[in-house]
């Protein structure tokens, strides 16, 4: 299996997230269980692929730690993980569309970072700077951004709004599933989202921890629904012939080991759809 990966992607954790320090974690987690995980370095995304996606003024007051990173800090460190978080959604995109195969980003999409704000834990969105700067440098691709995180994206949808939604189909279940919501339903309902990406040339899949029922910010999908899921949307993507970048979001369940579990059981879907060629 496919996984972009460097320690740049990495920061301490800020506050009550734990997203900035989690690639690491997840990251050690599944070498553990696949030890022979083909792995390739991010390239970061420059300060121009990121003001495609955010507001210019936005981005240098961010990096130059003029304006909070949305963990409510400016911490250097997340600044200096930026783009590399970014560039390893960026990286593993184009690695999913060479080998038309599913590529994975242990890092998250980052889904409420709007045009020109930083919020809940989200500084850059990371699932929109990938979208526009494949598209800038593959004019006419189509990128379907599938964001099953338990929140709704509204950073997405706010810089969907701003640049305009050609050649972009977003879906986010938090727009739709809450905690009271029929597990079975959610599950049915898989297969009528991957319908509306059938155009698509590539998905951005955001296999998002905290619908689990478990988690403190979630809640609805038990351990085994959460990995049925996963197995969803990547069996479906492959009949589909639709080459998949995936990520990791939310999850603040307390281990953070609980968590990992789940991002291993996602890159578990992975191999189990791919043949179990690792
Ligand atoms: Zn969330």
């Amino acid at each position: 299996m496919r996984v972009v990966y460097s320690e740049l992607m990495n920061a301490p954790a800020q506050g009550y997230s734990p997203s900035a320090a989690k690639p690491a974690a997840v990251m050690a987690a599944w070498l553990d269980a696949w030890p022979r995980l083909q792995v390739r370095a991010p390239v970061p995304v420059t300060r121009e692929q990121l003001c495609l996606a955010h507001d210019a003024a936005f981005v240098d007051g961010v990096l130059s730690l003029r304006r909070p990173n949305g963990f409510a800090t400016r911490s250097a460190e997340v600044a200096a993980s930026l783009p590399w978080t970014s560039g390893a959604l960026l990286t593993a995109a184009r690695w999913a569309l060479e080998v038309r195969g599913a590529v994975a980003a242990p890092v998250s999409g980052f889904h409420h970072a709007g045009w020109d704000r930083a919020a809940d834990f989200c500084t850059f969105n990371g699932l929109m700077v990938a979208a526009l700067a494949l598209r800038a440098e593959r004019p006419g691709l189509r990128v379907g951004i599938l964001d099953y995180d338990y929140h709704y994206g509204n950073g997405t949808d706010d810089i969907l709004d701003r640049v305009g939604r050609e050649g972009i189909v977003h879906i986010t279940a938090g727009e739709r599933w809450h905690h009271d919501a029929d597990p079975r339903a959610f599950l049915d309902n898989i297969h009528h989202d991957l319908q509306a990406m059938a155009r698509c040339d590539l998905v951005l899949y955001q296999a998002g921890a905290d619908p689990h029922v478990d988690d403190p910010l979630g809640g609805f999908l038990t351990t085994q629904q959460l990995a049925m899921r996963d197995w969803r949307v990547f069996a479906g993507l492959r009949e589909m012939g639709i080459p998949v970048a995936w990520d990791l979001a939310g999850g603040y369940q307390d281990p953070l080991a609980k968590v990992v579990g789940i991002h291993v059981n996602t890159m578990r879907a992975v191999v189990q759809v791919e043949g179990g060629a690792v």
